[in-house]
């Protein structure tokens, strides 16, 4: 797919297909949307949360960004587009579940390790990987045979504590209504690592 036309004809090849077999569905999820699981994804067009979970229409709420990255709360005024999806997938929409997924080959991850020196991407990825900056301290000082792969982790770990960092997150988890997990996907082999919540290890899930 590379042009509007291919574009335009996948929508109509979704109307006869896809559309037109769940048409009642969809015409539920014309009164609203109640999903239980919320996931923050990278914008990267390989890892695609619905292809990956096979999810249906009104299944996940998605938030995707560059390094699927999660700010710390920051209640200043300014304009936080994570920050406003949580507030209203956990205060409204009340999902159970945030998964915080990575995946290989991140290209966010990879601007972090090069550390701003490319003038293309200076003005706003550049700052907003810099969220990254700690969880990269930590994981050079670890001296790991795949840095890239290291930080793609790790990065997680920091979505996740920040996460943590939100009020309304912290006690929703802590009244045990909510529960947060980090997730990998190797695009490759089209293979998921699943956090283990007590031990923090990314295993890989039977496929
Ligand atoms: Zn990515």
């Amino acid at each position: 797919m590379r042009t509007i036309e291919q574009l335009i004809e996948g929508y109509r090849r979704f109307r006869a297909g896809v559309y037109a077999e769940q048409a009642a569905l969809y015409r539920d999820l014309g009164e609203g949307q109640s999903p239980a699981i919320m996931l923050i994804a990278c914008a990267d067009s390989r890892a695609e949360p619905s292809d990956i979970f096979a999810a249906a229409p009104g299944q996940l709420f998605v938030v995707r960004n560059v390094a699927n990255l999660v700010p710390p709360y920051m209640p200043d005024g300014k304009l936080h587009g994570v920050s406003a999806a949580l507030e209203y997938a956990v205060n409204v929409l009340k999902v159970e579940h945030i998964v915080v997924m990575g995946h290989g080959g991140c290209g966010g991850i990879q601007a972090s390790l090069a550390g701003g020196d490319n003038p293309d991407i200076g003005e706003f990825v550049t700052p907003w990987v810099s969220l990254l900056d700690e969880a990269r301290q930590r994981v050079l000082e670890s001296d790991p045979i795949n840095p890239q792969y290291a930080l793609e982790l790790e990065g997680i770990e920091s979505s996740l504590a920040n996460l943590m960092s939100f009020p309304f997150v912290r006690r929703s988890v802590e009244a045990g209504t909510l529960t947060l997990h980090g997730a990998w996907f190797a695009i490759k082999h089209g293979e998921l690592h699943w956090r283990n919540g007590k031990t923090g290890r990314f295993e890989i899930v039977a496929p």
